[in-house]
């Protein structure tokens, strides 16, 4: 199967795209599942499911969490509520316990691969299609699996890179499979073009045709649910 890992929707304050466009357009270039990772929200499982039964691919829930001011990221895929955490060494056992994956997303900008090792993360996006070092690939070292994650913002970033992940098409077997490193990751990155794009369709998409629905991911984003009761991550 061609997996995204790490894709956004409007419902994070930098996307621009609803999930429905978001699935569709995914399943139009050859996808055959995305996980939602949208910030600090975390996507809701019914709706997961009815994307899925519509357009045929699979939609894993998930949330992209973390310090965003301090640019600490985490990933967590597959879980049925959003995680409170104390520490993110905390969180990899919390995310397992509830049968989900915890993802070090676009680790070499952020804490580096040793350091999420380190906290206890058994996934790491190893290829991210947004960021400069994306081409890099960590060597298959200390048991971590490899994912992919385009980190696309809009619909049209989709589609360049992806993981190939030996599973059924079930979400508890995907994450399975990844648990057990059947994956491999595949593609390039964005293209810049791609990007750019991003940032045209936002301000007519969502400054000018949606101020108010931009303002509340703003408000979603400041509430930060998902850092630690000392507002750190670390
Ligand atoms: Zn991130
Ligand atoms: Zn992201």
């Amino acid at each position: 199967m061609k997996i995204d890992f790490h894709v956004h929707t409007d419902r994070s304050v930098d996307g621009v795209h609803r999930p429905r466009e978001m699935v569709k357009y995914a399943r139009n270039v050859g996808l055959d599942a995305i996980a939602i990772t949208d910030h600090n929200q975390l996507f809701p499982w019914n709706e997961a499911r009815r994307l899925s039964k519509e357009f045929g691919i699979v939609v894993i829930p998930g949330i992209e969490g973390g310090n965003f001011a301090l640019g600490k990221h985490w990933i967590a895929i597959g879980i049925r509520d959003r995680p409170v955490i104390k520490k993110i060494c905390d969180l990899p056992k919390i995310i397992q316990d509830r049968s989900g994956l915890a993802i070090a997303p676009h680790p070499y900008t952020r804490l580096g691969y040793d350091n999420y090792a380190d906290l206890g993360f058994k996934v790491v996006e190893a290829f991210n299609g947004t960021e400069p070092e994306a081409s890099r690939k960590v060597c298959h070292t200390r048991g971590i699996s490899e994912v992919t994650g385009s980190d696309s913002h809009a619909a049209p970033m989709l589609g360049f890179c992806w993981s190939v992940v030996d599973a059924c098409e079930t979400i508890e077997d995907i994450l399975e499979s990844v648990r057990k490193g059947f994956c491999i990751s595949q593609g390039t990155r964005v293209p810049f073009s791609r990007c750019l794009h991003l940032y045209g369709v936002y301000f007519t998409n969502r400054i000018l045709c949606r101020p108010a629905s931009m303002l509340y991911s703003l408000y979603e984003m400041a509430q930060s649910p998902c850092k630690t009761e000392e507002g750190e991550i670390l």
